[in-house]
């Protein structure tokens, strides 16, 4: 696991996010959904920020709201010191060389008629004017850079592996030498080996250039190796964050005990007693969200407050912070675990 980076001034700060999207029905009220409610974080420089949760938890629309790609509706993101949120949409455009996203599927980035010189070429051609003799050695030393060869070049994304395309994506995301990449579920759709790799190389990539990630992810498994911090999210609200060695070690929130039970832990005495807690109920819908904590309609531990009283973030012994009655509903509460309540447990 990363070591955690200590800055006294973050790279990224976002402090009470919110973002709602609203849709127009025919014959039916439009659908008004909360998809990020009041979320904040920072991430250092050199340093990822792994933020995981089931889909429709907010996580991507977090990622795209930090390059302003979807409208906030409120609170505050700041970029090297710039607030983004009100600056002109020439200055975002001048800011978004330095944020990059990746997504899991480098379709969305590489243009399927065009080849690899010309898709990673095409940033520093828009935007730095490098002559056609420039940009090809730009072009061969990326390629280099992501371990690739500089004869693949000419060839076009269908004749790459999944994970080489994604190298190729990560080539043309490095092309304007940015300080954060956002990474949405980069490598969710590569088999595990292929996952590590491409992993390997995004902390290899991020210690050679002191980049920062947001590292976006629906398991925790997955962010496990990279991530200096881990910020889970449920329903549009963060609901535990923390240093990733301890939010592994000793999970404080009942839907991060749970994800967590779901994956391998490589720690004989955990594995032993523990197995896979199955959460009875669905994600509920996000357009009618339960009133007080989000998760209390699938939580083993839900009390009255928990369904009238949204609990608010404290702290977490060990570092970081938790959104759950527990923490304070004092000492007869207080040191439970998922383990000791009535769930489904399969082995
Ligand atoms: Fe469960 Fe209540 Fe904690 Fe929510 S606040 S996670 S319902 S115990």
């Amino acid at each position: 696991m990363s070591q955690q980076i200590v800055s006294s001034q973050p790279l990224v700060e976002v402090k009470d996010l919110s973002v709602t999207f609203s849709k127009k029905r025919l014959f039916k009220p439009t659908r008004v959904v909360r998809a990020v409610n009041g979320v904040s974080f920072e991430i250092a420089q050199g340093e990822t920020l792994g933020l995981v949760g089931e889909s429709g938890s907010g996580k991507s629309t977090i990622g795209r709201a930090l390059l302003k790609l979807v409208p906030m509706e409120s609170g505050s993101v700041r970029f090297d010191n710039t607030e983004l949120t009100t600056i002109s949409r020439a200055e975002m455009r001048r800011m978004r060389r330095r944020m990059q996203m990746v997504f899991q599927d480098p379709y969305s980035s590489l243009d399927p008629s065009a080849t690899v010189a010309a898709s990673i070429s095409e940033p520093f051609r828009v935007h730095e004017g490098l002559s056609a003799k420039q940009a090809w050695s730009r072009v061969q030393e990326l390629l280099e850079v992501v371990g690739l060869r500089p004869s693949h070049a000419n060839r076009y994304p269908y004749e790459f592996s999944g994970g080489q395309r994604q190298r190729v994506a990560i080539a043309r995301a490095l092309a304007l030498t940015p300080h954060l990449i956002v990474c949405d579920e980069a490598v969710s759709a590569l088999d595990v080996s292929t996952q590590n790799q491409v992993i390997n190389l995004l902390e290899d990539l991020r210690d050679e250039f002191d980049l920062s990630y947001l590292f976006i992810a629906h398991d925790l498994a997955i962010v496990r190796h990279i991530a200096h911090r881990v910020a889970v999210m449920y329903l549009g609200h963060i609901v535990e964050s923390g240093p990733a060695e301890r939010t592994y070690q000793r999970p404080a929130h009942p839907y991060t005990q749970a994800l967590l039970s779901a994956i391998p832990i490589p720690n004989p005495e955990r594995s032993n007693r523990a197995g896979r807690i199955l959460l009875r109920g669905d994600l509920p819908d996000p357009a009618n969200p339960p009133s007080g904590c989000p998760f209390q309609t699938r939580c083993p531990y839900a009390m009255d407050v928990c369904r009238e009283v949204m609990p608010a973030m404290t702290a977490v012994d060990g570092g970081g912070q938790v959104a759950c009655h527990l923490q304070t509903a004092g000492p007869e509460l207080n040191g439970r675990s998922l383990m000791d309540a009535d769930v489904e447990v399969v082995r």
